[in-house]
């Protein structure tokens, strides 16, 4: 009766009950999705979201994809990351840039390719999709550096290691100074991946 139901309620009517249940539900919630528009677009703000939706997604409310892209991963990383300007610090920032890079050269690769955005997120997460809107803030992939292999004697090659359970990624630094290397470590850890997590 709230939703402006006023015939017979028995099971006869149960349509008609639940039709005028659905409109009042919905003509509220139009109304404030409305209002809502609106007041986004007094600083155009609806319109960059539509543009920029993967920027947005975080924030809106609307959101329904769950699709990992480039940036949803760059803009949870949180690397820990040695002083401020000393030679390692150098050296992280620019293994951040290669990853930054691979990520977006992936995002345009072919159907062909193996490795993909959401497979990244998959070898480093667990899992290929993205967090409910709940989780999505509290959500950070831990970036660490190692910056100590080349003291294990008689070796050629690192590879990266992940933590699903924590969400960390752990960059050997000395196999990884341009991006090809970068590159090359990268998708042959991500290609066979089960067999460098450590958990
Ligand atoms: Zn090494």
């Amino acid at each position: 009766m709230d939703c402006g139901y006023t015939g017979k309620i028995d099971m006869e009517h149960k349509e008609n009950i639940l039709r005028a249940i659905g409109l009042h539900v919905m003509t509220k919630r139009m109304h404030m999705l409305q209002q809502l528009r609106e007041g986004l677009d007094i600083y155009g703000f609806s319109q960059v979201m539509q543009a920029k939706k993967s920027a947005a997604v975080c924030l809106s409310p609307e959101t329904t994809s769950r699709y990992v892209d480039s940036h949803y991963i760059t803009s949870h990383l949180a690397p820990e990351m040695s002083e401020r300007g000393c030679n390692k610090y150098h050296k992280e920032t620019q293994i951040l840039e290669h990853f930054q890079d691979l990520l977006h050269e992936l995002e345009d690769a072919t159907s062909e390719d193996i490795t993909t955005v959401p497979s990244v997120m998959q070898w480093i997460t667990g899992h290929a999709h993205r967090h409910l809107l709940s989780d999505c803030q509290n959500f950070k992939i831990t970036v660490k550096f190692d910056h100590d292999c080349h003291k294990m004697p008689n070796h050629t090659i690192c590879y990266p290691t992940v933590s699903a359970c924590t969400d960390t990624i752990k960059f050997p630094v000395a196999h990884m100074s341009d991006y090809g290397s970068f590159k090359n470590v990268m998708t042959t850890a991500i290609k066979y991946g089960a067999g460098f997590d450590r958990a």
